[in-house]
This record gives structure tokens, sequence and C-alpha cells, in this order.
């Protein structure tokens, strides 16, 4: 096959493992450990199109990568692949790789179908992050303690502990040892929070990230369940798998047990989850797990970046104290180094990127191709502010969501609530919208519905609040009609917003521009089949901010990206600018603590320097400001170089100060010293 001649041995042997002959059964475990840009994503689209060739079904591979947009990116590429050896056809069979997406996507999905085996409502709602710990805050205000005095952890350490203990599948005395010890002490009550926090969910039929995954693991329990879920697959294939955490590899192997046809490929280098609770360890463990044990692919040519880059890239990760042996080169030769500059503070660093933009887009680049990369999101304020001014267009990854203001969040709450009426949170926000309603009132009208057979019908017997007013007929009969579904999806989005725009008005000063947002969400649901596959993907995989809000930009406008290194993973840009490469920026100040998470920071540097193709740029402000990160609070400090690049490193960059001064460029000096005859130049002009 012409796509096979493309690849280099190693990766070929990896796409070929275990293809033997059309149609035979799947091979044993494969796992592909490489480091970054060696192709391992691009070998897995190849791996997945040349299952398809030789008689896979399609329908039958299930396909996991970090987020959404890994998943779609990599379908494109199976499909163009799969065209390209099979002609049309390759088109027609390509439409069945149905089962691509992140764990949670899958699990989501998983779960709705298996909805009547396991005693689940396939109604549910998904909580975010943000509904969850509103959520484990009512449950604590109802178990009496989160009373101020009592310094009882925040809602949001909560929650944070009882991820942990469901992801890393540890007891929650060994979560609070390991990771919690100041909040050891309440261990019996924190025991008693979650038992409750896990009842209000099953009775709201709500599940949070963390239960689109427990429950999947559980369902995976039953021997029978098992199987017919894992035989459901011949081929499970997963990308990034050093940042999938001890619950989703325990998933894998449930589905997977003697781990024919499971394919898994990282780089343990690239580990950057582990506050997620990854854990490096399953990457490096993956292969003993099986007998006889799974097959390993290395990787060591880099196709991606320059050889200055790279070798930048592999000082920086070569200072680690957990050795990675890895030798990566690339044929990409360069005279370009990696530049590091200096900058006087994060105004001149936004001025610094957008001059070179500008230069490069002057030179037929897109903006497209180039990114900025940061440690944490509020670090492109600045720059953002810049872009704006000098009119340059943007999308911001990982950023603050489109879902996370206010007037969406409230919008979807009532789709939400439509959708399953005993999502408390949903309704406690929603009935707390009409002026007069309040929390008390709230909890006693959510109460008496949840004793109801069909809650939202018998809202109209339920007596209105006292302080409602005439909102409260408004309220319902709204709630009832999209419930009821008549308008159809999605003009009963349309409905909704009618109801909710007063409320709008009242509420906000901005009202026009968030009125505007709204209408962008209409358009967005039109996109989707139906209210609930709308509510799991928005709420899944929330779509990114962008420099304008009033409407995302079109598919081919062109815009540069700004992204967090997190959300910057496995993707490749022909130029990188990374933002604050400072101690207190890069390692952040918030990771100071152990040496596990300054080797993450590091890792994480790497992950940054090597999305660079042509050009990297590491930009330095002598000053910046802390966003509440500092213990003395907001405030400008002095900055020193990153100590992951130390001195000894520094022969790899071009080390730039900017701006220059005029007496160090000597630009004005040598301007002085040209003669031109101004006068002449003058007076040629009218002849
Ligand atoms: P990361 O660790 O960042 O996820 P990766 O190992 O997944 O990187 P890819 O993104 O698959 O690497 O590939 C990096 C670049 O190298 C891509 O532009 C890809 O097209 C190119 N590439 C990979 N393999 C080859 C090859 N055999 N020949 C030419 N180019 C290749
Ligand atoms: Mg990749």
């Amino acid at each position: 096959m012409a796509y096979l001649e493309k690849l280099n041995a190693e990766q070929r042997r990896a796409v070929e493992h275990g293809v033997l002959e059309k149609g035979s059964a799947p091979g044993g475990p494969l796992l592909v450990i490489a480091g970054a840009g060696s192709g391992k994503t691009n070998t897995l689209a190849h791996r997945v199109a040349h299952l398809i060739v030789n008689g896979a079904d399609p329908r039958r591979i299930l396909l996991m990568t970090f987020s959404r947009r890994a998943a779609a990116e990599m379908r494109r590429r199976v499909e163009r692949i799969c065209a390209e050896a099979l002609g049309a056809n390759g088109g027609i069979l390509i439409n069945g790789v149905a089962w691509a997406g992140t764990f949670h996507g899958v699990g989501a999905r998983l779960l709705r179908e298996y909805a009547a085996e396991i005693g689940l409502n396939p109604d549910f709602t998904i909580h975010d992050r943000e509904d969850a710990a509103d959520l484990m805050n009512l449950v604590r205000h109802e178990l009496g303690f989160s009373k101020a005095e009592s310094r009882f952890p925040t809602k949001g350490t909560c929650l944070g502990i009882y991820s942990r203990a469901v992801n890393e599948e540890l007891p929650l005395d060994d979560v609070l040892e390991g990771c919690f010890p100041w909040c050891a002490g309440w261990s019996a009550q924190l025991r008693e929070l979650f038992a409750t926090y896990v009842e209000a969910k099953q009775a709201q039929n709500v599940l949070d990230y963390d239960d689109l995954l427990l429950y999947w693991a559980q369902t995976l329990g039953e021997p029978a369940l098992a199987e017919d879920i894992g035989g459901r697959f011949d081929h499970v294939l997963v990308d990034e798998y050093q940042d999938t955490n001890r619950l989703q590899s325990s998933i894998l192997l449930a589905m997977k047990p003697d781990g024919r046809g499971l394919t898994v490929v990282g780089d343990d280098a690239q580990s950057i989850y582990s506050f997620r609770a990854a854990t490096v360890r399953s990457i490096l463990e993956f292969p003993k797990v099986f007998s006889p044990p799974a097959d390993i692919v290395t990787l060591d040519r880099n196709y991606r970046s320059t050889q200055p880059i790279l070798a930048a890239a592999n000082s920086v990760i070569e200072l680690a104290s957990e050795r990675f042996t890895k030798n990566l080169w690339t044929e990409r030769p360069s005279g370009e180094k990696p530049r590091l500059i200096t900058v006087p503070d994060e105004a001149d660093q936004a001025r610094y990127v957008v001059e070179r933009v500008l230069e490069d887009r002057e030179i037929g680049a897109r903006l497209k191709q180039q990114a900025v990369l940061f440690r944490a999101s509020h670090h492109s304020g600045p720059l953002e502010l810049e872009l704006t001014r000098r009119n340059i267009p943007f999308v911001k990854f990982g950023g603050l969501k489109f879902l996370d203001s206010a007037h969406v969040k409230d919008m979807l709450a009532l789709l939400r609530f439509a959708q399953n009426p005993l999502d408390r949170v949903a309704g406690f926000r929603l009935m707390q919208l009409l002026p007069g309603v309040g929390p008390a009132s709230a909890q006693r009208v959510l109460d008496l519905m949840a004793e109801q057979p069909d809650p939202l019908f018998a809202l109209s017997d339920i007596p209105a609040p006292p302080r409602s007013g005439d909102d409260w007929p408004g309220f319902v009969e709204t709630l009832q009609y999209v419930r009821a579904g008549k308008a159809g999806w999605p003009t009963e989005i349309a409905s909704a917003r009618r109801w909710y725009e007063p409320h709008l008005e009242r509420i906000h000063e901005d009202a026009v521009t968030r009125l505007a947002d709204l209408l962008q969400l209409e358009q967005m649901a039109a996109g989707y089949p139906s209210r609930e596959r709308f509510l799991t993907e928005l709420t899944l995989d929330p779509p990114d901010a962008t420099s304008d809000q009033a409407g995302a930009p079109l598919l081919d406008e062109d815009y540069l990206i700004l992204s967090t290194i997190h959300s910057a993973k496995g993707q490749e840009w022909k130029s990188v600018f990374v933002l604050n490469a400072v101690d207190g920026c890069i390692p952040s100040d918030l990771a100071a603590g152990t040496t596990a998470e300054i080797e993450e920071e590091r890792r994480l540097l790497y992950v940054a320097m090597t999305r660079a193709v042509d050009t990297l740029h590491l930009i330095t402000p002598q000053r910046f400001f802390t966003h509440g990160q500092h213990p003395q609070g907001d405030r400008h400090v002095y900055a020193s170089r990153t100590r992951f690049i130390p001195k000894a490193l520094l022969h790899h960059f071009e080390c730039v100060t900017w701006p220059r001064t005029a007496a160090a460029s000597g630009e004005r000096q040598s301007a002085r010293g040209t003669r031109v005859d101004v006068s002449a130049k003058m007076r040629a002009m009218w002849r």
C-alpha cells in the first residue's frame, strides 16, 4: 500500500502489528512509546486506516483521544488515508468509525445505551465541575458542615478530595494522608458528605465527570456486561496514554482483559495531568500487565522540529531527575536557534509578539500557523488587549469558556431542568432568577417536586413561592412547553430565550451583548440532533473563547491561536511563542511544592517547546504581575529566567534583549552618517 511507504520502519512495524491477513483476529497488545513529534498520532491514524483497509469493521473500532477536536482530526486523517487506498469506497467505509472521542464522551454514550441494564435513567444530565461543586455545597449545608467557624474544607477542596479518591481508586484516608493532610481530621465527616453527595446525585438523576468513568468501570465489573461492551469493539486505540488515570486504565483492561486488539500510544516525558490523577506509571507498566507482555515500539526520529529547536528541548528534559531514555533526532537542519527574549514587562512582551506576528503576516504566513502558549490562562491578558487594539483576531483555547458566563449558564440550566426536572442545581439556579425567590423557597419547591412522579407536570399544582408574583406562571409554562418538546429542537431554545430576556435585562447592564451570545448559542444548537446530545456534548467539551464573543470566527477566517500549554498537547505550529518563561510562571508559584510537581512543570515546558516546527520564541519579562498568586496579593514582582534553562543551556538559544536601545543598535548613528540632499529631492518632485 502506498501509504505505508511514507512511514519509517518502526512506524510501519506499529501500523502493521498483528494485521496478518484480511479478516484475521486482532493481534496482541501494543505500546508505542516515543518522544514528541515522532509521529505517534500519525502512526495511530495510519494503523486505524490499515486495519480498515485489511477488513476490520470500522463500526467495531474504538478510538480515544485527549479532546473532541483531536478525535475529529484523527477521523479526518483516517478518512483521507482510506480514500487514498480504496478510492471512493474508502469514504463510504469510514463513515462507520462512529466511536471516536474522549473517555468521558464515550462513557456518556455507552451509559445512555446501557442505562436500562444498570438501573440508570437514560435522561440523566451531566454536571460540569462548577455544577458539581454547587451540589457538593448544597449537601454540605444540609449536613451542617459549612458553618464558617468550623473550618470545614471548602466545596472545591471537598470535590478535589472526592475526585482524587475516585480516579485513583484509593481509600479516602490514603488520599487525605497523601494529598490533603490538613483535612485528615475531617475524615468521618467527609465520608458522610460523600455518601450523601452520591445519594443526592442518584436521586436527582445527574452524573458528574467522574461518574462517567466510574459508572462505566462499575458496569464492566459485571462479567456479562463487560463481555458485551468489550465484545462490541475488535480494536481499542488510545492516544496520549501518559495522561490517563488509574480508573481509565482499568476500564481499558476490563474491556480487553487479554489485551488483544488494544493499542496505546504516548510519551512519558509529556505527562502533564497528574493534578487530575493521571499517572505516568500506567504507561510504564502497560507492557507487564499482559501475558505474554505487550509489544513495544519506540520511535526516535522527530519529524516536526528543526535541529536547533529539538536540541534545546532535549537539553531541558535531559535535566529531569527521572531519566527519560530518549534520543530524539531530526533531519531538519536550520541555522536558526530558538530565541530567548528578555523584555522589560508584560506589556512589552505583548508588543513583541504582535510585532513578530504582523511581520510574519507581511511575508504571507497565516495567523493560524502561529501560536502563543502560556502556563495559566490569565497570563495572556495583556496580549489579548494588545491584539484587540491592533485588530488581530484570535481564538483562545483552554481559557474561560463561552459556557462559563452567567447568562449562557442560565439558559443551559433551563434546558437541563426541562430535560431532567430532578436536577436540583439547575432548578435552584433558575428559580432564583425570579425576583422575590430566594434559596429557601427554591429548596421548598424542589423538595415538593421530588415527591411527584412527574415533577414538572406537578409544578402547576405546587403553590408558587410567596413573593414570586406574576413571574411564576410564565416560568412554569415555559418549562413545561420546552419539556414537552412541542416546538421541536432547536426551536424550543428560542421560546426559552424569550422567557429569559426580561430577566437578562433586569440583571445585566450589558444585556445587548449577552443577548448576542444567546443567539449564538441557538445557532450552535442547530448543529445537534437533540436537546440531550446538545447538553451532553457542550458539557463535556465546551467551545473555546474567541476574540469576538458575538460570533465565532468563520471556518475559513484567519486567526491567531492562544492556548494554555495543557490545551496545546499533540498540536504543532510553524511558529510558537511561549509567554512568561520565568520562575513563578514556569514553574508556577502554585506548584512550587514537591519535587514531583516541579518535574511536571519541567515536562510542561518541554511540551511547549516541542510544539514548534520552524521558529520558537521564549519570552522572559523582567517584571510581571501576579494575579492573587503572590502571598501578599496582586503585585508586580521582579522575575528571573525559568530555572529549567540554567546558564549551562544558554548556548542552545539566541539570547536577545528587546526593545533594543537606540545606542546599542547603532541605528540612529548610521542615520546621522548618511547624507541626503533633501532640497534637491523637493525640487525634483515638481519637474
Ligand atoms: P506529540 O508527541 O506532540 O503528540 P506525535 O508523536 O504524535 O507528537 P505527530 O503529531 O504524529 O507526532 O507527527 C509530528 C509531525 O511529523 C506531523 O507533522 C507529521 O505529519 C509528521 N510525520 C510523522 N511521521 C512522518 C513520516 N514518516 N514522514 C514524514 N512526516 C512525518
Ligand atoms: Mg500526538
